[in-house]
């Protein structure tokens, strides 16, 4: 199939879907492993030796909160992997969620375990909780390195809570948080060497190696395999810079065989520009147009450092690519109507949409909101989509009211949803896909649901994890 995109004809490719019982096996999965490890635990003795008296119940309460916090921790990295499959059935937004539950799940699992397992020998042995402590670092194997591990997990957690993250800047957040890699794999060398369940149980290590071993698979395949490897064949450049408002810029790029690349309009890749210093931390940003021959656009507001330098880059810079990501695609789209709200540089992603569905007509509807009307992005393609496809455009320009809403100021006589009714009168019955700020993008959902669109025909993509 093929769409026509800013004037040039591009395949609308259809990407392999997850079928909707994919969600229940990924769930089913991540809880059939917790109670495995359960499981084996209990086989392990675990319940007789939480019975058999105060300090041996404390030491076996300990093992099962480590064995249930590694479990967690190593489902987590397999979430993070971005594994195709997973990525495109859940979203981003949903899996860095589950990420940060189960992180701080697994961080609290961790704390009891190294508390109760302290408190539990400290019993056993009838010394202090410091001399014990210092014992069991000093002469059980692998338990220095797990105590390395443990500062490395807390400095991860300490750096996530929300008033700490909001204080550093996000590439020297994300540099920390992959030192939860190094912790894990600190961690191992003690579960192996002192952990009971290992060495008292074939099937628990048979258990263990698979899910480190699936973890680290996935992590090498699709974190660092995959897009090395499309990064090489396709040989992404910058072709052309072009402003498209101030502060706004769309980097038209080429590569070989871009046809290939698995991806649609509405999702996003993580780039790396290779133009100087600055080249190691990875951006996400979404196609304003998807794959058309040997050429790709995004387009890119500047906000900080990195987006900043976008407008200066130069034709010929080479590109590294890890995606594409996202599920802002249309194959959500259930054919008739659809409404698209766009607020500031949201727009990329439901423009290259607005190319490729094959609406009829009259049958799409574009609000974009934007606070002046210099902020306003892509005035001729807008013009050319109405002209030439029929999308009714609204533009919805001027500074936010006093109340949290999606629309501006002026218009605060009316309600949201009055609004929404009014600009897009068919919209209950419409797909509606959304992009934006995270508040504005609240307050355009609240109003669509109160409009009668069901959350399952709302689609949203959030420019922030
Ligand atoms: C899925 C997704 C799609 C996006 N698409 C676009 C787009 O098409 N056009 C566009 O202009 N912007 C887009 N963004 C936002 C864009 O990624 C950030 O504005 C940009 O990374 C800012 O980087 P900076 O170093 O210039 O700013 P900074 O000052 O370092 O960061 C500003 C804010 O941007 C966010 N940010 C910074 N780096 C990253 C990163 N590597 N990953 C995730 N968030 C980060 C942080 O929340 C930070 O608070 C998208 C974001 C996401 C998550």
């Amino acid at each position: 199939m093929t769409a026509v995109v800013a004037g040039r004809r591009v395949t609308r490719r259809t990407l392999p879907v997850a079928p909707t019982w994919w969600a229940d096996v990924v769930g089913g999965a991540a809880v059939l492993s917790l109670l495995v490890v359960t499981a084996l635990w209990t086989a392990d003795r675990g319940v007789q030796e939480l019975l058999a008296g105060p300090a041996t119940g404390l030491t076996s309460l300990g093992r099962l909160a480590g064995l249930l916090s590694a479990d967690l921790m190593l489902i987590q990295v397999v979430l993070m992997a971005r594994v195709p499959l997973i990525e495109r059935r859940f979203g981003q937004d949903r899996i860095a969620r589950w990420h940060r539950l189960a992180g701080f799940t697994s961080f609290h699992l961790l704390l009891a375990h190294v508390g109760l397992t302290i408190l539990g020998y400290a019993g056993t042995a009838r010394q202090g909780v410091l001399a014990e402590t210092w014992d069991l670092v000093a002469t059980y194997p692998g338990m220095l390195l797990a105590a390395a591990a443990f500062g490395l997990l807390v400095l991860v957690v300490v750096t996530s809570i929300r008033a700490a993250r909001r204080r550093l800047r996000y590439e020297s957040w994300h540099l920390l948080h992959l030192y939860a890699y190094l912790g894990i794999a600190l961690a191992l060398p003690h579960q192996l060497w002192t952990g009971a369940d290992f060495l008292a149980s074939a099937a628990a290590r048979a258990y263990w190696w698979t899910v480190y071993l699936l973890a680290l698979a996935s992590v090498l395949v699709f974190r660092l395999g995959l897009p090395a490897w499309r990064s090489l064949r396709h040989r992404v450049q910058v072709a052309a810079v072009v402003p498209e408002a101030p502060g706004i810029t769309s980097v038209w790029l080429r590569g070989r065989d871009l046809h290939r690349l698995p991806a649609r309009a509405g999702q996003f890749f993580l780039w790396r520009f290779l133009d100087g210093p600055g080249w190691s931390r990875a951006h996400p940003y979404s196609l304003s147009a998807p794959p058309s021959g040997d050429l790709m656009r995004i387009t890119v507001k500047d906000l900080g450092d990195d987006s900043a330098r976008v407008a200066t880059l130069r034709p010929g810079t080479k590109v590294l690519l890890e995606g594409p990501y996202g599920r802002l695609t249309g194959e959500h789209w259930r054919g008739g109507g659809v409404t698209m709200l766009a607020c500031g540089v949201g727009i990329t992603p439901l423009l290259a949409l607005l190319w490729e569905l094959p609406y009829r007509p009259a049958e799409a509807v574009l609000l974009y909101r934007a606070r002046t009307a210099e902020e306003l992005a892509f005035r001729a393609e807008l013009d050319r989509l109405a002209a030439e496809r029929g999308v009714v455009v609204h533009h919805l320009v001027g500074p936010r009211g006093r109340r949290p809403a999606w629309l501006p100021a002026y218009a605060e006589g009316l309600s949201d949803v009055e609004a929404l009714r009014r600009l897009s009168p068919g919209i209950a019955g419409h797909d509606v896909f959304l992009c934006g700020p995270d508040g504005w993008v609240e307050a355009a959902q609240a109003a669509t649901r109160a409009a009668g669109v069901p959350e399952a025909h709302t689609h949203h993509e959030r420019f922030a994890w």
